[in-house]
């Protein structure tokens, strides 16, 4: 391992820091190799480790070189380890849990990390009797720089089917209400709770809710996910959304239309549009137009007077 020096910094400081880095390495090492040693073959680590972790090694020298005293370093760059060793103390994890962070990534790093994020995922096997009846991982689709991203349950046997969120009924509904924003499913994101379709092993076809086990084994993805997009707003679409987001379990009906937090970011419940497709009552699509456009206004979009009437005159006549 390789350090600045800084002028006059004596070599075996130098040395001593650089045994103590290998001993810190070595440690590691034997960490890691000990968690493989138990079958866990993936480690988490942060978006912002990764970021730092892929920043340039600074110019360094080796301890038996001088740095020119013309050029002296600030003090507090003075015999200071990589700084890329700095930003987050304790990144590894043995679950796929990621640590929240606020760190905005650079384009290019935020498109691999999810890339990465993507690629766990996909051979994932936490919840073996989801593992077993899935026929593909549905890990989430759309723009990573979205400002906008919709949240929802679990796939279904279309989305298991094709592994990608919301491509059945219900996903028609939800890229009507998207293209009727003025937006695409291509400028926004849309993830689901839970990643695997929820087996139904005594059922022939429909949908099950996502247990709070495999809810919570699933979660950190789309804590990762929402961490690397940092959208502006969030759209929790139905009950299990919400619960997962926010742990709330109040009730949709009460909640929809009213803004809530996910971490700092502002959310809106609203209903799922597999329950539109039940209902067809007009008023509640009405209602979830109306969660909508408070989703436009949050994030300045301009709403036309047609956008503003959807639903309203074919409710009065
Ligand atoms: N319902 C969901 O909640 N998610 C999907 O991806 C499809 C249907």
């Amino acid at each position: 391992m390789k350090f600045l020096r800084a002028p006059g910094a004596p070599a075996s400081t130098l040395a001593a820091m650089s045994a103590g880095f290998d001993q810190l390495l070595d440690a590691t090492l034997s960490h890691l190799q000990n968690l493989k040693a138990q079958g866990v073959r993936y480690v988490a680590v942060s978006p912002a480790l990764l970021a730092a972790l892929r920043q340039p090694a600074p110019v360094v020298v080796r301890p038996s070189e001088s740095v020119p005293q013309a050029l002296p370093l600030p003090p507090e760059k003075a015999v200071a380890p990589e700084s890329r060793a700095e930003p987050d103390p304790a990144p590894i994890l043995s679950s796929p849990q990621l640590e929240p962070s606020s760190v905005a990534l650079e384009p290019g790093l935020k498109a691999q990390a999810m890339t990465e994020l993507r690629e766990r995922a996909l051979v994932c096997v936490q919840c073996p009797h989801l593992a077993a009846s899935r026929k593909n991982v549905v890990f989430g689709v759309g723009d990573v720089h979205a400002q906008l991203m919709f949240v929802g349950e679990a796939p279904g046997a279309d989305e298991d089917r094709q592994g990608e969120p919301f491509v059945g009924a219900a996903g028609q509904l939800l890229t009507k209400i998207i293209q009727a924003m003025g937006l695409s499913r291509d400028t926004v994101y849309i993830a689901n709770i839970l990643k695997c379709r929820p087996d139904t092993p005594a059922l022939a076809t429909g949908n099950r809710k996502p247990t709070a086990e495999e809810m919570k084994t699933c979660l950190p993805y789309l804590h990762a996910q929402i961490d690397l997009i940092q959208p502006r707003v969030l759209v929790a679409l139905g009950a299990t959304a919400v619960e997962g987001l926010l742990g709330k379990t109040l009730g949709i009906t009460k909640l929809r239309g009213h803004w809530q937090t996910y971490r700092t970011i502002p959310l809106m419940p609203t209903y799922h549009p597999a329950f539109l497709l039940r209902t067809m009552a007009l008023g509640d699509k009405r209602k979830v137009w109306e969660d909508m456009m408070q989703v436009m206004d949050q994030l300045g979009m301009p709403i036309s007077e047609k956008q503003r009437g959807f639903f309203l005159r074919a409710m009065r006549g």
